[in-house]
């Protein structure tokens, strides 16, 4: 039977999701019999690959970056899952809309006694003027809610996609949430 090529991406979140899905633990062995992690920061593949079947999306949509690479993810991919509350909903990063785009840069590279004091111009992805969660950007298929959605949650969205089943994520409390 084919593995199903599944990747995870990483856009503006802190890694906890990424935490979460390695707190599978032990049960990461068997899914790894029926999944090829085709792509991920949990591995070292450099480009998106195409015909990718599911992709967990963590992070809000930030920078230009994101916002290009969440546009190729999508294209490439069958079912799109925004994993965690900075997908779903921006979350954290969404603090920022408060005060705009600027504010945080010069509140971070301009603030008084800060060495070099100067806004970077490269290596810093242009930050988009308000952070958006990733279905305003593009279709996203399911959301898996929490910050960060519990391991239990995780493993239970996968393996009832895995079977081939719809998961029912209508009541989060049986994973603690
Ligand atoms: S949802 Fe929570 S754990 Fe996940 S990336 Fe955002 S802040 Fe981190």
């Amino acid at each position: 039977m084919n593995k199903v090529r599944m990747a995870t991406v990483w856009l503006d979140g802190c890694s906890g999701c990424h935490m979460s899905f390695l707190d599978i633990d032990e049960r990461l062995l068997a899914l790894a019999d029926k999944i090829d992690l085709v792509y991920s920061p949990l591995v070292d593949y450099k480009e998106f690959p195409p015909d990718v079947d599911l992709t967990l999306v963590e992070g809000a949509v930030s920078s230009e970056e994101d916002l290009e690479k969440i546009q190729r993810v999508r294209q490439r991919t069958n079912l799109l899952i925004a994993l965690g509350d900075c997908a779903v909903n921006g979350n954290v990063p969404s603090m920022r809309n408060a005060v705009g785009a600027q504010a945080v840069l010069e509140r971070a590279y301009l603030e008084e006694g800060l060495l070099d004091r100067a806004i970077p111009q490269r290596g810093v992805p242009p930050l988009l003027p308000t952070v958006l969660p990733v279905h305003v950007v593009v279709p996203v298929d399911l959301f898996v809610p929490g910050c960060p959605p519990p391991a239990d949650a995780i493993y239970y969205v996968l393996t009832q996609l895995l079977e081939g089943k719809e998961p029912d994520l209508s009541s989060m409390t049986r994973f603690g949430k």
